[in-house]
């Protein structure tokens, strides 16, 4: 048999500052007859032992009395429970208290009940509807709804709340610390389609919660479940319907006696208990086990039932929500672990949100546990730093590249966190140049090394520089010896000199003559690139030795000659246009960098005794290619056998007609 006790099982914050307070004053003989108002808890073992130690459970018609009855020879101290009071009571008595020294108020409603009712008491208004999930008998439910200053409603499910006219109303929802989350969610839905502007408080105590979440894992896991607790225990009940879900063999017990005997076809089982179970009553249930069941890990469990979380513990959690300030953490435990935004970031833009989702496992240092609010404070951060700066050291040792964020700018250079761990770089091995500036790196994601680590100090020191430099020099490594005549590179122009381009081509420049920029002759470089430019260059030589290279920019798909031999030939008509006039003929750019002769025998059908007769610079026309000389790279044009073969068809169409 293999028994798994929940770790959240047993009494919550709440009940035991309640049961603690009590036992503190019943032994404390100034505070005169303890008067417990209503049970202090669901539990019979507890209330009999108090009763046995002489306190006395009253109701509220009996406060009166116990006033008159309160003398300097007689105090009483009235103990109001974890579940709180109405509105009403609670002013009487404060009102009693007022006017008799001797009458005495020890308000033990617990932090989470006593938020709700500041809610409905500061967030409904006169005409406003208050709307409380949970069970309309239960104290805490008839304190909540005393509080408000307007109409309120109990509603016990999602289905309730469908049935309720929200229409038109203001609503204020609020849950019974104790419910069923799953339920709660769904009233929320529901209340949210009747009411847009509903303010909903999300109340449900995060104890519980995480007490029903675990309740819900370990029953999953288990053939058998055993929730103890009290039957008129509230949150007892929600711990048995949600265990039976997941886990059918479910039972609810007040103690051992209550347990059935135990099936022989039960080989797991899990127990967990209401907030209201002392944990005495979890002690003997495991001890009678470990009777019944001999050896396995019966030892084991019963020592760690008696374990409490303590400051400076590491402990094991699951995340149950995560807001831009906190994470919260199930720890199965009977307090909530909440890890505050320092305590996760070193740097203040994370965002949580983006690193943590819900149903994650974490591990974390506990800095402060307090019964009083039922709150574990973690750490992360603290938690991680140990091992993180074990990791840090080994990185200087092993010249491993680190990665980390720039969080600070200091005096003398600037602080990266990684691994949580605060790691310092000095200016001179910061990258920036000496006159640069060292806040441009602030919020970047930087790459460096340990140089140096103080382990009694916990301190490190890196290098930026010493990454780059290493990396500069494989880089170049690299491209030398990768670089070939023909390779191509997009470079950047870096500057531009007279007789060239400089091209910088990632860390490396190469220098295109100017002769190499254009194929038609160019005065300065200026007027084919610009400094900044992307260009597309090949390597025509370089010397590794010297490290110089030469580059080329233009090629044989740019040359003018190459364009105009792939587009026309002998006979082809092209649209020119007039660049120059001489006595012999006219000049006319059949492409960008080729021109043609027309001669001036060419130019028109009949003689003329001028170009500029009949044509002018600028001018367009059509004009047909009579000759290419390959070798010279001229070309021969001919207006004139344009004009003869337009006036032949002319001449033919007229015969025709
Ligand atoms: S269950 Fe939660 S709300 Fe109720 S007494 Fe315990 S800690 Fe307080």
């Amino acid at each position: 048999m293999k028994v798994t006790v929940a770790g959240s099982a047993g009494f919550c914050f709440g009940v035991k500052r309640a049961v603690d307070t009590t036992y503190k004053l019943l032994d404390a003989k100034e505070n005169g007859q303890i008067c417990i108002l209503g049970h202090l808890i669901h539990n019979p073992h507890i209330l009999r032992d108090l009763e046995n130690r002489g306190a006395m459970t009253v109701k509220e018609e009996d406060i009166p009395c116990l006033a008159e009855k309160a003398r300097p020879d007689h105090p009483i101290t009235v103990v109001i429970r974890a579940h709180g009071i109405t509105k009403k009571v609670h002013d009487m008595l404060l009102e009693i208290k007022g006017k008799n020294p001797d009458f005495h108020v020890q308000d033990c409603t617990c932090p989470f009940v006593k938020k709700i009712h500041r809610i409905a008491e500061n967030e409904c208004g006169e005409s406003d509807l208050l709307l409380v999930f949970g069970n309309p008998t239960h104290p805490e439910v008839v304190g909540i709804c005393s509080y408000a200053p307007c109409e309120s409603r109990v509603v016990t499910s999602a289905e309730d709340v469908s049935l309720c006219n929200l229409h038109n109303k203001n609503v204020v929802l609020v849950s019974q610390t104790t419910q069923k989350l799953s339920e709660w969610q769904k009233c929320q839905e529901e209340v949210k389609k009747g009411c847009t502007n509903a303010k909903i408080f999300d109340t449900i105590c995060s104890v519980t919660e995480n007490r029903q979440n675990e309740a819900r894992r370990l029953a999953g896991t288990v053939d058998m479940m055993i929730v103890l607790g009290g039957e008129e225990s509230s949150n007892t009940k929600q711990l048995y319907r949600t265990a039976k879900e997941v886990c059918p063999f479910t039972v609810m017990a007040e103690d051992m006696s209550g347990i059935p005997p135990i099936p022989d076809n039960i080989f797991k089982m899990g127990i967990t208990a209401g907030a209201s179970t002392p944990d005495s009553i979890i002690q003997e249930v495991i001890k009678t086990m470990s009777e019944i069941y001999e050896g396995e890990n019966f030892a084991q469990l019963l020592e760690d039932s008696f374990k409490t979380l303590n400051t400076g513990d590491i402990v094991k959690g699951v995340v149950t929500s995560v807001a831009p300030n906190e994470l919260k953490v199930d720890l199965s435990a009977k307090v909530t672990g909440i890890v505050p935004y320092d305590e996760v970031a070193d740097d203040s833009s994370t965002d949580l949100t983006a690193i943590y989702k819900v149903g994650d496992e974490i591990e974390a240092k506990a800095i402060r546990v307090s019964d009083v609010d039922g709150v574990a404070t973690l750490s992360i951060k603290q938690a991680a730093r140990v091992t993180n700066f074990k990791k840090i050291a080994a990185a200087a040792e092993t010249g491993e590249i680190l990665e980390g964020k720039v969080i600070d700018i200091v005096k003398g250079g600037v602080v990266v966190t990684c691994m949580f761990t605060r790691v310092f770089i000095p200016a001179g091995q910061s990258g920036v140049a000496r006159d640069g500036d060292m806040g441009a790196l602030k919020g970047k994601t930087v790459r460096f090394k340990i140089i140096d680590v103080n382990n009694e100090r916990g301190r490190a020191v890196g290098s930026i520089r010493v990454v780059e430099r290493e990396e500069r020099k494989a880089q170049l490594e690299e491209f030398w010896a990768n670089i070939e005549e023909g390779k191509q590179y997009t470079g950047t122009v870096k500057s531009l000199t007279s007789y060239g381009a400089f091209v910088d081509l990632g860390g490396i420049d190469g220098m295109v003559h100017a002769s190499e920029l254009s194929w038609t002759r160019i005065k300065n470089p200026a007027e084919v690139v610009s400094v900044g430019e992307t260009l597309n260059v090949f390597v025509k030589s370089f010397d590794r030795e010297k490290k110089r290279i030469s580059l080329g920019y233009k090629t044989e798909e740019t040359n003018p000659w190459t364009i105009f031999t792939n587009t026309y030939a002998v006979d082809s008509v092209a649209k020119v246009k007039i660049v120059s006039l001489m006595p012999f003929g006219a000049f006319a750019q059949i492409v960008p960098g080729v021109d043609g002769l027309i001669h001036i025998s060419q130019i028109a059908v009949k003689k003329i005794a001028k170009p500029a007769d009949v044509l002018e610079v600028g001018q367009e026309v059509d004009a047909k290619i009579i000759g290419i000389d390959e070798e010279n790279h001229k070309v021969s044009l001919s207006i004139r056998a344009l004009l003869e073969t337009a006036e032949a068809a002319e001449a033919t169409e007229e015969i025709a007609e």
